[in-house]
This record gives structure tokens, C-alpha cells and sequence, in this order.
């Protein structure tokens, strides 16, 4: 099995799609921005697709923060409780990952919120805490509706969630409810935050410029530092810091159709049959880990087909849905030029592929390449409006997530891409944020404490 220029030329012209030039990118920029502005206006916000939800965060850590305080960290992967001890820059922190089983996830709301009062008590009582009253921060990594910093109301489940009786509900009372239903712990959740806030307020602590939140994890999403003057939505306290981290919700860009331009017959298979949440966070899934690699799966599968693969050989782990993973494409994208190390052990070992060629690791190297290049390449998008947006000469933008953690060129391309679509002038620097889903529940935490 040859690889005749007619093969290469067929491969091309299935992936083809997948490559968005300047001119696109700048069209998604001009529809972000758009879409912004009609989050954050009260009269065209209930019909936004973007939320633009203010975080009630109105400053970042100064940096004398103190005490102890609890965190959770609920927003996809695991769901985790801290125990944070600060002491103006130095920072300390015990956790304990306890696993949601997937009935929870798919559970009802008591349930659900039983099962994290039940983690809370465990680890206070393994850290000998259990007598102590403790203030809590939430980090709860889903859209909400906040009315206040520790009052805030889940618009929808993303990201697998599908908990019965949450939607529309204000998860501080579900958590203080279900903490008081069970009589060994006394604790107070002071303050909800995003991973988002997590990441920037985490960040900000060290860097005073970190004025915007990524996360590329399981979902997509960002925040900013924003006027208040450009917060129509805003109801709360007028007075200085005239300013408000709002929560974008970005992975819903898209749900009302002004991507369709870019979106490919593969993100829509995608979004139709493997995910729970059809029509939703379309623009999250064309970027973030729960997704890109079904996406690249749904291309591999195509090229098969066509015989343009394994010579229209695939093998049973290849044809099953979700189980082409994206550290996959981080595994396979770190090869060397032309070793094929890691790629082969990908195709044999995890997904029993017997009959390959080298041919054959290029074209899945290069369907790789393509799908995490348009994610890096939106994400960029999405940063160079906000940093417009924020239009300070030197901005640092918080990352966390482990697509951009693990994957091997995700960051240098953003860092290529954001420079050249960012207004001319001014400069930015992509840090990775570390532990902000604790250490910035924390530190909002301990503000919520000082202002109260
Ligand atoms: P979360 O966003 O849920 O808090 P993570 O930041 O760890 O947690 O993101 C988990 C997502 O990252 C998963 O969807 C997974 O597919 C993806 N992921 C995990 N490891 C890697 C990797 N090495 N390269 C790229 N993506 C990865």
C-alpha cells in the first residue's frame, strides 16, 4: 500500500476544513465581541448566548490575605477538597481527590450535594479538623447566575453533568442544606467562584498585570477584568473598585448559530451523538479535552473508510466512540520529526491497530496536528478579544487545564496567534496558573471575610 499523490491529495481535501485562515479568525474575533457586548447589555443579555456573568470578584488579592479556609473544587474531572492556610505570600495547602461516581453525576440533587457534605467531613475529620467552624470556598466550574458573592444559581449543567433538580437552584443553599442535614461539621461556604476566577485570582496573587482567566480542561472557558461602566447587568454595589471579574461562559459562543460558517459535518456528529448536550457549548467543543479527541477519532475513522487508512482496516478500540482519548493527540504530537515512537505505541497498544505504515502515522500525526491547531488557534481568538477588551498595554492571562498543561505545542502556537491578532501595541504573557481552583477559592474566601 502505496502512497500515491492521489492519496495524499484525497486525505487533503477531507481535512482541508479544519484549517481556519486569518480572515476566519478575525470573523470569529469580530462575532465574540459582538456576542459580549449583548451579555453584558440588560436588554439583549436574556437571550445572549454568552452569559457575561459579573463574579461579584471586584479586586485582586493585595497579598495580605490570612487564615485557614476550606475550598472545594467541583468542575469536571475530580472533585476535590482543600484545606488552604495563608500567610500574606506564602501559601500552603492539604486536599484530598475523592471520586464522583458516575450515578452521582447523573443522580439528583440531594444526592449529589449528600455526597460532597460526606467528602467535606472526611477530610476535616482525617485533618483533625472536624471541631473547628471554617469559611468555604466554592469553586463550582459550571455556568451560574451569582446574586451575590456565595449566592449563585446554575444555569445549566456542561461538561457530562446531569444532576436532577440543580438547574435554576442557588448552590450554596443546596450545599448548606445537605451540611446541615448531617450533624458533625460546621461550615460556611462565604464565596462561589469559577475555575476561571480561580486561575486569574491565583495568578494575580504573584502578578499584579493578571487581569484574565483560560481554562482548556475538560470544558473551555474565561474570565476578565471588566469596567463597571460596561456592565449594564450589573445590580450590585456601585462604589469604587469600579470594576467586576466577569465569568464569559465562552463555550456557549456558537449555540445560536453564528459559527455554522466554520463548524465542520464532524463537529456536528460530534455534538449530536457523543455529547449530552446537544446544540450546547459549541464552541467549547471544538476546543477542549472532552472533545478534541472524538473529534480527531471521527476523522481517523473517515480516512479508514475511505481507504486512505490501515488499508480501510480499523480495529474494534477505533470504532468505538470516546475511546480515542485527546492526551492521545498530546502523546502522539510530541513524536519527533518522523520517529514515530510514540504514535505507534498509541496505534498497537491502546487501540490494538496491527497493520500500519509510516504513511500511515503521518496522515494520523497530521489529522492530530490539524484538530489541536484549530482548538489552539480558536482559543486564541478568544484571548485577543479580551485582551482588547481589558486594553491595558501589558496584560498577563492565567491558564489551567490540562490540554494546555500536557499538550506539546498548544502554548506556542497561542502565543504566535494571540500576537498576531491582538490590536497592535499591546503585550501579553500567558502564565500557567497553579492550584487557583483552591489557592483562588481561598483567597476570595479570605476577602469575602474581610469585606463582611
Ligand atoms: P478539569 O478541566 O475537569 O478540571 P483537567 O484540566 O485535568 O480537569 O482536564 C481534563 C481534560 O483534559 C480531559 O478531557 C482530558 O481528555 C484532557 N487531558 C488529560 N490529559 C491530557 C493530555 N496529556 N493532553 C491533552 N489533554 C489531556
Amino acid at each position: 500500500h502505496g502512497t500515491t499523490m492521489d492519496d495524499k491529495e484525497r486525505v487533503e481535501r477531507i481535512v482541508e476544513e479544519l484549517k481556519l485562515s486569518d480572515v476566519q479568525l478575525r470573523k470569529v474575533m469580530q462575532l465574540l465581541d459582538d456576542e459580549m457586548n449583548k451579555g453584558l447589555c440588560k436588554g439583549t443579555n436574556p437571550n445572549a448566548a454568552i452569559k457575561m456573568f459579573p463574579t461579584y470578584v471586584r479586586s485582586i488579592p493585595d497579598g495580605t490575605e490570612e487564615g485557614n479556609y476550606l475550598a472545594l473544587d467541583l468542575g469536571g474531572t475530580n472533585f476535590r477538597v482543600l484545606l488552604i492556610r495563608l500567610n500574606g505570600s506564602e501559601v500552603s495547602m492539604r486536599s484530598k481527590i475523592f471520586l464522583v461516581p458516575n450515578f452521582i453525576m447523573t443522580g439528583t440533587a440531594e444526592e449529589l450535594f449528600d455526597h460532597i457534605a460526606e467528602c467535606i467531613s472526611k477530610f476535616m475529620h482525617e485533618e483533625g479538623i472536624a471541631d473547628q467552624k471554617l469559611p468555604l470556598g466554592f469553586t463550582f466550574s459550571f455556568p451560574c447566575k451569582q446574586e451575590g458573592l456565595a449566592r449563585a444559581r446554575l444555569s445549566q449543567w456542561t461538561k457530562g453533568f446531569k444532576v436532577s433538580g440543580v438547574e435554576g437552584e442557588d448552590i450554596v443553599r443546596l450545599l448548606h442544606e445537605a451540611i446541615e442535614r448531617r450533624d458533625d461539621i460546621d461550615v460556611e461556604c462565604v464565596a462561589v467562584i469559577n475555575d476561571t476566577v480561580g486561575a486569574q485570582i491565583s495568578c494575580a496573587h504573584e502578578d499584579r498585570n493578571c487581569q484574565i482567566g483560560l481554562i482548556l480542561g475538560t470544558g473551555s472557558n474565561a474570565c476578565y477584568m471588566e469596567q463597571l461602566d460596561k456592565v449594564e447587568t450589573w445590580d450590585g454595589d456601585e462604589r469604587a473598585p469600579r470594576q467586576v471579574i466577569i465569568n464569559t461562559e465562552w463555550g456557549a459562543f456558537g449555540d445560536n448559530g453564528v459559527l455554522d460558517f466554520i463548524r465542520t459535518q464532524y463537529d456536528q456528529e460530534l455534538d449530536a451523538k457523543f455529547s449530552v448536550n446537544p446544540g450546547k457549548q459549541l464552541y467549547e467543543k471544538m476546543m477542549s479535552g472532552m472533545y478534541l479527541g472524538e473529534l480527531a477519532r471521527l476523522y481517523l475513522e473517515r480516512l479508514v473508510n475511505e481507504g486512505l487508512l490501515f488499508e480501510g482496516q480499523s480495529s474494534d478500540l477505533l470504532s468505538t466512540p470516546g475511546r480515542f482519548y485527546t492526551k492521545y493527540i498530546s502523546e502522539i504530537e510530541s513524536d519527533k520529526r518522523d520517529d514515530f515512537k510514540n504514535t505507534k505505541s498509541v496505534l498497537e497498544y491502546d487501540l490494538g491497530i496491527e497493520n500500519y505504515s509510516n504513511a500511515d502515522c503521518h496522515y494520523v500525526q497530521y489529522v492530530c496536528s490539524l484538530v489541536s491547531s484549530r482548538a489552539a488557534h480558536l482559543a486564541s481568538c478568544g484571548c485577543a478579544v479580551l485582551l482588547n477588551r481589558v486594553a491595558r498595554p501589558s496584560v498577563t492571562i492565567a491558564v489551567d487545564g490540562s490540554l494546555y498543561r500536557f499538550h506539546p505545542k498548544f502554548g506556542d502556537i497561542m502565543e504566535q496567534k494571540v500576537s498576531q491578532l491582538v490590536n497592535k501595541g499591546l503585550k501579553f504573557k500567558i502564565m500557567l496558573s497553579h492550584d487557583g481552583s483552591g489557592k483562588g477559592a481561598a483567597l476570595v474566601a479570605a476577602v469575602a471575610c474581610r469585606i463582611r
